[in-house]
């Protein structure tokens, strides 16, 4: 099975890994389809706080995005992480690939010590060292170490709110 650029499988768009997750934010509900379990957990959990803390992701757009099946944008061969459902678009139209400063500066310091709670599961593409990708979010640690710290996060306010919204995904990230 091929693998996404972080070492995890590549899904096709029937695998039963794949879950649509609900997340009821600040602003509505975004249903956005990643991989189910630890790591769609985990991104979930952040576009939860994304939305009640940087920006409403319900807007007169729907560019919330998460599993496709592709290249990274420029490779003929390296899978992006959207393949394995490892990855998520916020805010798309916002945030174009290459553009720096869409964010600001009080905005982008409070993404990255958002991504301390998570402890290195997740990486943003705006910190990329190339070109930046800030809508991006994508898992950058094995399953184990996902597994490990979404399972630190399933009692906490947002991880219960998302948890009662997508009834199975506990027993998921615990299995
Ligand atoms: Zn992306």
């Amino acid at each position: 099975m091929a693998t996404s650029q972080n070492g995890w499988p590549a899904l096709a768009a029937d695998s039963t890994l794949l879950h649509t997750w609900v997340i009821q934010g600040k602003s509505g509900t975004t249903r956005i389809r990643m991989r189910g379990g630890s790591a769609g957990f985990l991104l979930a959990h952040c576009a939860l706080w994304f939305d009640g803390k940087v920006e409403d992701l319900v807007e007169h757009v729907l560019d919330d995005w998460g599993y496709a099946y592709r290249p990274v944008r420029g490779y003929e061969t390296t899978l992006s992480n959207h393949s394995s459902g490892t990855a998520i678009d916020l805010n798309a139209t916002d945030h174009p690939l290459g553009a720096a400063g869409t964010f600001t500066p009080a905005e982008c310091a409070a993404i990255r010590q958002r991504l301390n709670l998570y402890k290195g599961t997740i990486r943003w593409g705006g910190d990329y060292q190339g070109r930046k990708d800030s809508m991006h979010f994508e898992i950058d640690a094995p399953l184990a170490v996902a597994e490990k710290v979404a399972r630190g996060l399933l009692d906490t306010p947002r991880g219960k709110r998302l948890l009662k919204a997508n009834p199975g995904q506990r027993a998921v990230i615990l299995s």
